[in-house]
């Protein structure tokens, strides 16, 4: 640790999370020399389920896999529920405290040197570098920060950035939901309404009046979770009512955490010098759905090949360059996400016709294909025609949402929570 003082690092990332991490490797094994500061000590809170692409793209080991999902069951306000299988795929669940040390342990053993502390402050020197001071995890609380070195910077220390908020203008602006979920141990046996093999997502406004709630199985595990953007809106009722509700308000409560979730990506991702922020950092998470970890760690790998041309020609131009590249990929997904989100999120009367119109064959098909892939499906002109034709319908009113399908009885919890 001393000899910090006296180390010029290429890339100093701050925060080892999937976004830092992936980047510490991609440049360790590039044979650029890197440090990877992580505050470490917490786990982070997230219903941890993640795509096929991401298994493959990152090389994530089979056994980080907890639960293998098939498909999603999504509630109505008014309890109906339709079934959504998984079609040859499956959405995978991962414990975040295992998952993200075994990506640090990865980026150690590609050569990054890890330290663990607090970032508290980036210094811009006169020759160009940057210094990154920080507090280590297991110093005096007087003790002097602890300093590293380095040519270029990455920022991935999540959401709400300590590293964006001081650096890139505007970051403290980014709008978020604030997610909580409780992790609670799996019912034993068959016959309830759980099922480990299976994600359960509800829209009702008694449960998130602008985002969704959620059942998310990991094996002995699931998380039970909602999110919202308003502030005075009471997660933790909601996901007491979601445990009452799907028979899990029995059962052994683990943890229970929060945290923000970003909702726009920031229109900068780098100070024009020497730092580019990535994941949450950034502000990468897909509208609508919440999904951040793919996109992190792509985020984390597009950050280390900006800071690799940056390294290369010293011109920081080079580090806009991940955004460029990140946004032509998935800004029209985000587009089209956020646009839905607004729409369809915003009252119980429009969440019971998006719930309707996931019925369609159409709509499942390329809702997974997105999913699994991270694109937009071109392959499918004549499903995205019908879909076109019977979104319309459903935006005018003119076909009822649940046309010959007899609603089930109410949920009382559910009701309760509407009237108060
Ligand atoms: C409740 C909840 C549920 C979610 N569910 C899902 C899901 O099911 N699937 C999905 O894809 N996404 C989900 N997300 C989003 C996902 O968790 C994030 O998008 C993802 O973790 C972003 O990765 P990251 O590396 O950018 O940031 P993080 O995972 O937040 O990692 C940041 C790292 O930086 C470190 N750090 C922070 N501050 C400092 C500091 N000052 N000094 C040093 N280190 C620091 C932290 O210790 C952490 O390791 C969920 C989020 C929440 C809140």
């Amino acid at each position: 640790m001393a000899a910090d003082k006296d180390t010029l690092f290429d890339v100093a990332v701050v925060g080892g999370g999937p976004a830092g991490a992936t980047a510490a490797t991609d440049l360790a094994r590039r044979g650029h020399t890197v440090a990877v500061l992580d505050r470490a000590g917490r786990i982070k809170p997230c219903g941890g389920a993640i795509p096929p692409k991401l298994v493959r793209d990152f090389d994530v080991p089979d056994e980080l896999i907890v639960a293998r999902v098939g498909g999603a069951r999504i509630v109505s306000p008014s309890n109906r529920s339709v079934d959504m299988p998984i079609d040859g795929g499956f959405v995978g669940m991962v414990d975040r405290d295992v998952f993200d040390e075994w990506l640090r342990k990865r980026a150690v053993e590609a050569g990054a040197a890890r330290r663990e502390g607090a970032f508290e402050r980036l210094d811009h020197e006169a020759d160009g570098t940057a210094t990154v001071h920080y507090r280590p995890r297991a110093a005096a609380k007087d003790a002097e920060p602890a300093r590293l070195r380095a040519r270029a910077v990455i920022g991935a220390d999540g959401a709400m950035s300590r590293v964006a908020r001081q650096c890139v203008p505007g970051a403290e602006e980014t709008p978020h939901v604030f997610a909580y979920h409780e992790i609670v141990r799996s019912p034993q046996g068959s016959g309830g309404a759980y099922d480990p093999t299976r994600c359960d997502v509800y829209y009702d406004g008694a449960l998130s009046p602008d985002f969704y709630a959620w059942i998310f199985p990991h094996g002995d595990t699931a998380s039970v979770g909602t999110g919202s953007m308003q502030k005075g809106f009471g997660l933790r009722g909601a996901v007491g009512a979601l445990r009452a509700i799907s028979g899990l308000d029995g059962v052994e409560t683990i943890r229970r955490e929060g945290a923000p979730i970003p909702l726009h990506p920031l229109k900068r991702w780098d100070d024009g010098r020497n730092v580019v922020l990535a994941g949450d950092a950034a502000g990468v998470v897909a509208p609508a759905s919440g999904e951040g970890i793919y996109y992190a760690m792509l985020g984390g790998r597009m950050a280390a090949d900006a800071a690799t041309e940056f390294l290369g020609t010293a011109d920081a131009r080079a580090l806009a360059g991940a955004r460029k590249r990140f946004m032509r990929l998935h800004g029209p997904v985000f587009w089209m996400l956020g646009a839905m989100q607004r729409h369809w999120y915003r009252d119980d009367a429009r969440r019971e016709r998006f719930v309707s119109i996931c019925r369609d064959v159409d709509v499942q098909q390329l809702t997974w294909d997105a999913y699994m892939n991270k694109e937009l499906v071109k392959a499918r002109p004549l499903a995205h025609a019908r879909i076109f034709f019977k979104n319309i319908a459903h935006l005018t009113g003119l076909v009822s949402p649940w046309r010959g399908v007899a609603p089930p009885p109410p949920s009382a919890v559910l009701a309760q929570g509407r009237a108060a």
